[in-house]
């Protein structure tokens, strides 16, 4: 019984800690920019922005980087291009050009 209960006990220190995990998730910063707890998400958000939503050439966001005021994650569209997301737009060329391979060929199939 004794045992039991100090499972229960325990049980609700974790809860109250992960309230408190949870608070920090949605802890804001002063520039009210999207925050991201580690580079790690960060960068998946951004190639999932690129990759769900079609930017102008030069628009949208690139890059992610460690704020001053937060001490947390935003994306950017300034500055040099994210590794990750450049190696992905890379391999999608690869991918487009394959595709307009394609068709050139069935065009001069066509002839
Ligand atoms: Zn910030």
């Amino acid at each position: 019984m004794n045992n039991r209960s100090n499972v229960t006990l325990n049980y609700q220190v974790l809860v109250t800690r992960n309230q408190e995990q949870h608070n920090l998730v949605v802890k804001t910063c002063p520039s009210h920019k999207k925050v991201y707890q580690s580079r790690e998400q960060a960068e998946d958000a951004l190639i999932e922005a690129r990759a769900k939503f079609h930017h102008a050439p030069g628009g949208g966001p690139v890059a992610v980087y460690q704020c001053e005021d937060c001490g947390l994650y935003h994306l950017t569209s300034k500055g040099k291009m994210n590794e990750r997301l450049s190696k992905q737009l890379a391999e999608g060329k690869i991918d487009l050009q394959k595709e307009a391979n394609r068709w050139l060929d069935r065009l001069k199939h066509r002839k």
